[in-house]
This record gives C-alpha cells, structure tokens and sequence, in this order.
C-alpha cells in the first residue's frame, strides 16, 4: 500500500478509536466514511437503518461485490493507556469495529484507484452490530432495493490472533446467538408466612437448576450448545415474598436443527417449573435479540482462502474453529440471498507469540491475551490495517473481473 494512505488510515484509526460511539449512535463515524468514500467517487447514501451507509461504484458490466464493516463501540471505560485511547467516558471500541472502519475505507481507496477491473463494489457501513440490530435496521430500510443482489458478500473481525495472520472457517463460523427474556409468575407475601405465597424466588432458582441440564441431556454429544442464565432478578428485602422473578438467558448454537431443540427445551422447562410450583399465571418467555449462526459458503470461502493466502502466504491463513461469539453479518447474506464469507483479522503484537510455532502454542497465547470486549483489548495498527485493508482488497477482486 502506497505510504501516504497508510499514514492517512493510520490517524483514521486513532481519530475513530478516540471518539467511539455507542450502538445506533455512529453519526459522527458515519458522516466521517461517507465523506471518504464521496472523495473516492462512490454514489453515497447515508442513515440507512439509522446511521447506516451504503457505497457504490459501479463499472460496467460484471458481478458484484459487497464489503461490510460495523461501526459501533461498547459500553466499557478504556483501560489500554494507549496515546489514542477513547476521549468518550464509559464507551471503547473494545471489539475493533474502528479497525473494521479503517480497513473498509483502504479497501475503497484502493479499488477506487485500480482501474483493472470492472462490475459493481458495494461497500456497507453498518450501525448496531453489538445489540444485533443494525443488520435487521438495514435489511428493513429496503437494503435490497438500493443495492443490487451481490455475487458475495464480505467482511472480516479483527482478534487476538498474531496481526499478519488471517483465520477462515467454512460451515459454520460464529454462533447463533437467541436472548430471551423469561418472566416468572408467584404470588407475594409476608417472609413468615411461605404457605400463602407462591414463592417466585425458588421457581427462579429450580428454572436456573434444570436449564443446565438441556445440554448436558439433550444435545448429542457431535453437537454444541450453549446456555447461560446471564442475571436473575426477583425481590427487595429479606421478609417479602415477591410476586415474580426474571431471568435473562442466552443460547448459542451453530446447528438450526440443535436451535430449535435448544430454544423448545427452555420453554418448556420454564413452563414446567412454574406448573411443579403451582404459579397462578403462566410464565411469559419473550425473545429479545437473535442473530443467526455465521456460515460461510463452501465454494466463496475457497476462493477466498487463495486469494488470502497471497496476501499473507498459505501458512497463515490458519483454521480458527468454531467461535463461540456471534455477529448479525449473515442477516445482510441472508436479505440479499448471498453466499458470505466472514473471517478473522489477526490484531495482537505478534511479539506476544514469540516462540510459539504449532497451533496449540498459539491457541494457549491467544487464551493469555485481552478478548474483545475486554478494557484492555488493543489491536497493533500495523500491520493489522495493511492487512486487513489487503485482504478486502483481494477478497474483492477474486470476483470482480478483470
Ligand atoms: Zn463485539
Ligand atoms: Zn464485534
């Protein structure tokens, strides 16, 4: 990459990572990547699904090619100590969508300024990805209607793999994600006196108990699932019964099959302790964010290994498993009837994996360093840019034609 637009991504990156902002909020990261792609002459529409930006350049005949980064930062007070560390009290990209900003905005300069190719490069800046909204915003503000179907769609996550090197998966990549939340109903009363009531307290409690048993008992041991009760409220004071309890759950699957399985056994063992408990009410289980599991297409993902095993050499274009983390980027494939690719930017100081030669080493360091979402997760901004702005570039071109 020419050296000018590095340094140019580079102060992107740290102006983008010092002044994050929360899901649906992205107006200034927005405006900022829509002036961007107008100076690289793309066809600009902005507050798509909100903030949401869509990019197009079109050349001619040829087949199409969408490029998508998420724009939003989370709710966590940055303790990286970096020079660029956010300005913004409460609110980090502590799970790299500024890289994913930057790395989309290189790629667009670069395929703007490469005149060896023809057809459609879409680019799609999406708001809201950490509350699994933004894609669905975006689908439901006519997606479909103001790009044109995509031969492929692609993007990337950055993570603590060592920078300089890629992770791809074909089949399942990321989790589905399902949140629900599930409210109990008892009856009130004195703490001295249980016989009246309907204890809300102890049906929370055995409903947490028995859910632990869907995977244990329910999932075939080839298969994977995940269910984690993630807060229990009920009550306020030692000697008042309270009258309903809430718990919020989520499940992570990779199989639509084990999803439905996984999702039907909650319902019905939250229906069910209520009953053994005698609730007067039945029990209210409602969904409140989904996202589907990430699968990446056979055939797209091939191609894609190639054309990222040139950027990087084949060697480190690694297989990272199945991520348990989740990530809305396939109701945009889904909405657009796609196939989709989607894999992992490595962004951890490669010094951090010094002497670490066999894919065990590097799994026990990767288990060592700060995740995503972390405070202290800190991507090293090079090489992780050049390469993630290389890999969207030569992704892309493996479809637009020559
Ligand atoms: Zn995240
Ligand atoms: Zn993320």
């Amino acid at each position: 990459m020419d050296a000018s637009l590095l340094a140019r991504l580079t102060d992107t990156y740290r102006d983008l990572h010092a002044h994050p902002e929360l899901s649906g909020q992205e107006v200034r990261t927005a405006a900022l990547a829509a002036t961007w792609l107008r100076e690289n002459g793309f066809d600009v529409t902005e507050g798509v699904g909100g903030t949401g930006v869509l990019g197009l350049l079109r050349r001619g005949e040829g087949p199409a090619v969408l490029l998508r980064a998420d724009m939003d930062a989370l709710p966590v007070a940055e303790e990286t100590g970096l020079a660029w560390a956010s300005e913004v009290a409460g609110v980090m990209h502590a799970c790299g969508h500024d890289v994913h900003v930057t790395c989309l905005l290189g790629a667009a300069s670069e395929l703007a300024a490469d005149p060896a190719w023809s057809g459609t490069l879409v680019l799609l800046l999406q708001p809201a990805e950490e509350t699994v909204s933004g894609a669905r915003a975006m689908v439901a503000d006519d997606l479909a209607g103001r790009v044109p179907r995509p031969d492929v769609v692609l993007g990337q996550h950055v993570a603590p793999l060592p920078a300089g090197m890629l992770g791809l998966r074909a089949g399942a990549a990321f989790a589905a994600s399902d949140s629900l939340r599930v409210t109990l109903w008892g009856r009130g009363g004195h703490g001295s006196r249980p016989e009246t009531t309907v204890d809300p307290v102890v049906m929370a409690a055995a409903t947490v108990l028995r859910l632990q048993g869907i995977v244990a008992r329910e999932v075939a041991g080839t298969q994977t699932a995940v269910v984690t009760v993630g807060a229990v409220h009920a009550g306020s004071a030692p000697n008042i019964i309270p009258d309903h309890a809430e718990l919020l759950v989520n499940v992570r699957t990779y199989d639509e099959a084990v999803r439905e399985r996984v999702l039907g056994a909650v319902s019905r063992i939250v229906h069910a302790e209520a009953a053994a408990s005698g609730a007067p009410r039945e029990p209210e289980v409602d969904p409140t964010e989904s996202a589907p599991a990430v699968v990446n297409d056979a055939a797209a993902t091939e191609r894609v290994r190639s054309a990222l095993a040139g950027v990087v050499g084949a060697g480190r274009v690694v297989e990272p498993g199945p991520v348990t983390g989740s990530e809305d980027v396939g109701v945009l494939a889904q909405a657009l009837g796609a196939p989709l690719v989607f894999w992992l930017l490595g962004g951890a100081d490669p010094a951090a994996f010094a002497g670490a030669s066999t894919p065990e080493e590097l799994v026990r360091v990767v288990g060592t360093l700060p995740s995503n979402h972390s405070p202290h997760f800190a991507p090293v901004p090079d090489p992780t840019l050049s390469v993630g702005v290389a890999a969207l570039v030569a992704g892309a071109r493996a479809w637009l034609s020559a």
